[in-house]
C-alpha cells in the first residue's frame, strides 16, 4: 500500500481531488488497486467491461460483484457487445489481427470514451511489474520501436483520452497474490482463454527465473529504462493523431479510427 502510495506521488499520478476511473477485470491486481486507492482517501470509481468470452467472463464479473460487496462500492458494468453495437468476433475477423491485441483496443477505447463522457480525468489499470517488464522484453527482442515508446507509467492526457496510469508498477504478481490473500479478496486465477498462449505468459516465466538467480533485476530493468534509457532513444513523440470523422475517437493514419474502419466493412 505504501509503495504504491510513493509510487502515486513520486510520478504525479493523481491527487485527492482528482476523479479516477479504475478499469477492474476481476484479477488480483486491480482488484487490490481498488482497495488500495480507497483505502487511501482517493475518489475512485472501478469499471468492468464485459468481453465475449463465456464463463471466463461470467466468472470475471463475479469476482468484480464480490468484490464489490466487499468494498461496499457500486461498479460500473459495460457489456463490450452492446457499448460498441459490434459482435467482438465478427469484427475480429475484420480486424484480422491477433485477437489480444484486438481485446486491449476494444477495452481502451470503452475506457477513454465512458471517462471523457462523464467527466473523469484521469483512468487507472492495475497492470504490475511482471505485465509491464515482460512487455518491456518482447518489445525490445522483435524491436518494436513504436510500442517502446509508448510504455510508459503515465500518459498524459490529450485531446481524446483523459491522463493514463500504472499505480501497481513497482508491485510483482507474487506480491499481489499474497496482498489479494491477507485482504481477503477472491479473484480470478486462471488466465484468459485466449491468452493461454500469448508470450507475455513465456516472458514473465524467463523474467522470474532471472530474478531468482538475481534478485532486483526486474524493477532495475523496467525502471532504468523508463527515467533513463527511454529519453536517450525517442525525443518527443512525432505522431500526429488525427479525429475519427465518425465517432471523433483518435485514429493515427486514416479519417477513420479502427472501430468506424470495421463498422464500414461489416
Ligand atoms: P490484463 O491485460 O488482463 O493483464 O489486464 C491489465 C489491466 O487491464 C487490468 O489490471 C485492468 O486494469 C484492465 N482490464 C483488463 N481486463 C479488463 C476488463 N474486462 N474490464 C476492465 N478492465 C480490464
Ligand atoms: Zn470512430
Amino acid at each position: 500500500m505504501h509503495q504504491t502510495e510513493r509510487v502515486i506521488k513520486h510520478f504525479n499520478m493523481f491527487k485527492k481531488n482528482d476523479n479516477i476511473l479504475l478499469a477492474v477485470s476481476g484479477g488480483k491486481d486491480s482488484l487490490g488497486l481498488w482497495l488500495i486507492l480507497k483505502e487511501l482517501g482517493f475518489s475512485v470509481k472501478a469499471l468492468h467491461i464485459i468481453m465475449p468470452f463465456k464463463e471466463y467472463s461470467e466468472k470475471s464479473l463475479e469476482k468484480v460483484k464480490s468484490c464489490a460487496l466487499k468494498l461496499n462500492d457500486e461498479p460500473i458494468i459495460i457489456e463490450a457487445n452492446k457499448y460498441l453495437e459490434i459482435d467482438f468476433f465478427k469484427a475480429l475477423k475484420i480486424y484480422k489481427k491477433p485477437i489480444c491485441s484486438f481485446c486491449g483496443k476494444v477495452k481502451r477505447y470503452i475506457l477513454s470514451t465512458y471517462a471523457n463522457k462523464n467527466s473523469y480525468n484521469i483512468i487507472s489499470t492495475g497492470h504490475n511489474l511482471d505485465d509491464e517488464t515482460a512487455f518491456l522484453l518482447g518489445n525490445i527482442l522483435h524491436w518494436h520501436t513504436e510500442y517502446l515508446e509508448k510504455q510508459n507509467p503515465v500518459l498524459e492526457s490529450n485531446k481524446f483520452m483523459p491522463k493514463k496510469v500504472k499505480p501497481l508498477i513497482r508491485i510483482t504478481d507474487e506480491e499481489m497474490k499474497l496482498f489479494a490473500e491477507i485482504s481477503k479478496i477472491d479473484y480470478i486465477e486462471e488466465s484468459c482463454p485466449y491468452s493461454k498462449h500469448a508470450k507475455s505468459i513465456f516472458y514473465k516465466k524467463i523474467l522470474s527465473e532471472i530474478e531468482a538467480y538475481m534478485p532486483g533485476t526486474k524493477a532495475f530493468f523496467y525502471l532504468q529504462y523508463i527515467e533513463n534509457i527511454k529519453g536517450m532513444l525517442f525525443s518527443k513523440s512525432s505522431e500526429e493523431l488525427k479525429e475519427c470523422r465518425i465517432c471523433h475517437y483518435q485514429t493515427y493514419n486514416d479519417d477513420l479510427c479502427f472501430l468506424c474502419r470495421i463498422k464500414s466493412k461489416y
